[in-house]
């Protein structure tokens, strides 16, 4: 996912809006495989300050999941902002909070995917309100009563 700024680096302060959609190939994060159902969907604004571009965008994802109660597969929607600085040449290891750029252009992929890490629940469920599975006889507790009764713990 690239933005072309050499508008922006010719009109400093001078914020430039965007909109940008790309299919991201599966991503390794921890323990699990992103892998996305639609193109990630990215628009915002950049300006560039003299010295370096802010990027301020809002994003919308969606991803293959499992619910963690029922086990059904189903599409996570997650939407989300934010705001990062990009700065020219190879990023200083002081300044880990800034991302690089070079030439004119931004790219923003690794933006996006660190920022769409942190929205990610830690436990993904198809609703809010999923029953999940019965813990006797592993009936879906959303589609059918299976009348078990069930231990206190
Ligand atoms: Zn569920
Ligand atoms: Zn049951």
């Amino acid at each position: 996912m690239r933005i072309r700024v050499a508008n922006a680096i010719r009109q400093t302060g001078e914020p430039f809006a965007f909109e940008q959609s790309e299919r991201f190939e599966p991503q390794e994060f921890g323990e699990r495989t992103i892998v996305f159902h639609d193109p990630v969907f990215v628009s915002g604004t950049y300006v560039y300050d003299g010295k370096a571009f802010s990027v301020s965008a809002k994003a919308d994802a969606s991803m293959e999941a499992v619910c963690a109660r029922c086990t059904k597969p189903f599409v996570e929607q997650v939407s989300f902002s934010f705001s990062e600085r990009f700065v020219k040449g190879e990023s200083d290891a002081a300044e880990d909070e800034t991302y690089s750029y070079s030439g004119d252009e931004l790219v923003l992929d690794k933006a996006v995917l660190d920022n769409l890490f942190l929205e990610l629940p830690i436990a993904d469920v198809c609703r809010e309100d999923c029953k999940g599975l019965c813990p006797v006889c592993g009936a879906d507790r959303n589609s059918e009563d299976c009348h078990c009764i069930l231990q206190e713990a």
